[in-house]
């Protein structure tokens, strides 16, 4: 049984019978005997287990990290599944082309990108990573290869955005890029005190800047913060480059240094940093990957890991649903540096079960305290249940199977997709009968 195959937060600790690679994008799927299970590991940057599949089999993708086609003048490119943003960014940004979407970090796959139909900064001005995926190819078990797009299997297409690696292997993606004068984002950062006051800044900040996100004190119940509005620099910007050092955790802490104290120290200095009073010019490496810069800053959690708990919950809610969510944790002296809101625009997601929908997106890491932290989670699960909301699968590694189908109606859509022999430690989990 092997032991090394770990998502970002290492929770849960599970073992895999085999750990197989596809070697190439035109080879057969390398299947684990019998009638094992397996499900694709892009790069382990999701939080729990939708890819992992303890006692049964992955499949490693990174050999898949070939670029196969890049138009330069109309920004669409098509590369294998297993390529990673990083590389994508390399290629196309010093020719003037830009993701469509990023998530918070850089080192993700091109698979992983569409399986979790991932969102970034810019979701209120431009959808999810799906929304930009023009086609792409499907591996199943038995052999067959799908390609899919919105006019070419189009029922394939929507069950594997957003579809947890479910439905089979995608060995190869095209997708548009948005076009950018230079490496350079405008950004400004606004201070607020009050939730109240944060709804107001969003508001006036989403019309006015396509990438927002705001940090947030989670020991706080006031919900005090900072908002980072961004856009990509126009040519003609003056552009002082923000340096960015690069730091390493460099051993695995047996335990976790995030306290209760350690915890109030940080967000009170981090709310009372020096913020430039008007707009500065960044490279968009700190602006859009600050973590990267930290390398395996997850091992600061210690070995027993975090959870992530990502939730979104929709609008006419979204005030009174995070005011009590934010109670709740404040109240619990647990929580994370890492507390972000954002707001999702109204552009529908492609995939049947992407998380991305219209409203409020609460992100924070609990450290594994056990019983004590899931507790916790459970009293927040009833906030965003009774709220209407969702939870993130991509951070997911306890959510019940009654939580999952009240935030995805639409699950039942999927199962004729599912490929036979794929399956995963989360869709077990959220399918198992409940006593
Ligand atoms: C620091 C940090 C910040 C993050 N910020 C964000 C954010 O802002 N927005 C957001 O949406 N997410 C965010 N994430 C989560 C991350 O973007 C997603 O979990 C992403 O899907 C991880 O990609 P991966 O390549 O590591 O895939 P993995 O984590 O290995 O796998 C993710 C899913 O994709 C499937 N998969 C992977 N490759 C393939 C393939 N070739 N074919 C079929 N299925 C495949 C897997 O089976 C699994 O279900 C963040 C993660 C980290 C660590």
């Amino acid at each position: 049984m092997r032991d090394d195959i770990k998502s970002w937060n290492r929770l849960p600790a599970v073992g895999h019978q085999h750990v197989l690679d596809i070697p190439a994008r035109t080879a057969r799927l390398p299947l684990p005997p019998g009638a094992e299970t397996c499900i694709p590991f892009g790069n382990g940057r999701s939080y729990g287990d939708v890819c992992l599949n303890p006692d049964a089999a992955v499949i490693r993708t990174r050999a898949l990290d070939h670029m196969i086609a890049f138009d330069r003048e109309h920004g669409r490119i098509t590369c294998e599944g297993g390529v990673i943003l990083a590389d994508i960014l390399e290629l196309v940004t010093p020719q003037g082309w830009f993701p469509p979407v990023t998530p918070g970090t850089r080192f993700v796959t091109v698979g992983g990108c569409v399986a979790n139909d991932v969102h970034g900064k810019n979701h209120h001005d431009t959808g999810s990573f799906g929304n930009h995926v023009r086609s792409f190819e499907l591996l199943r078990s038995d052999g067959q290869r799908l390609t899919c797009s919105a006019e070419q299997n189009a029922d394939w297409f929507a069950a594997t955005i957003g579809g947890l690696g479910l439905t089979g292997l995608i060995t190869q993606v095209t997708f548009d890029l948005l076009p950018v004068a230079n490496p350079f984002m405008v950004t400004q950062a606004y201070r607020f005190s009050t939730l109240d006051e944060f709804w107001h800044l969003n508001a006036r900040a989403e019309r006015e800047w396509p990438y927002t996100v705001a940090w947030i004190d989670c020991t706080r119940q006031s919900g005090r913060g900072i908002l980072f509005a961004g856009q990509h620099a126009p040519p003609q910007a003056e552009l002082p480059v923000w340096k960015s050092r690069h730091r390493t955790v460099p051993v695995d802490l047996p335990f976790s240094c995030i306290n209760s104290l350690s915890l109030k120290a940080f967000n009170e200095v981090y709310y009372r940093q020096k913020l430039p009073r008007d707009r500065y010019v960044a490279h968009y490496a700190p602006y859009f990957y600050p973590l990267d810069a930290i390398e395996n800053w997850n091992r600061i959690y210690g070995t027993r890991g975090f959870y992530q708990y990502q939730c979104v919950l929709p609008p006419h809610v979204s005030a009174d649903g995070v005011a009590e969510l934010m109670r709740q944790i404040a109240r619990s002296g647990m929580g994370s540096f890492l507390a972000v809101l954002k707001t999702f625009g109204t552009r529908p997601a492609m995939g049947t079960l992407s998380f991305p929908r219209p409203g409020a997106t609460l992100a924070l890491d609990f450290p594994n305290m056990g019983e004590k932290t899931l507790q916790l989670l459970n009293r927040l699960d009833s906030i965003v249940a009774s709220a209407g909301g969702a939870l993130y699968p991509a951070k997911d590694a306890r959510m019940s199977g009654a939580m999952f189908r009240r935030g995805f109606p639409q699950w039942e859509k999927m199962l004729p997709f599912i490929d036979p022999r794929f399956s995963s430690g989360f869709w077990r989990r959220v399918n198992k009968p409940e006593g």
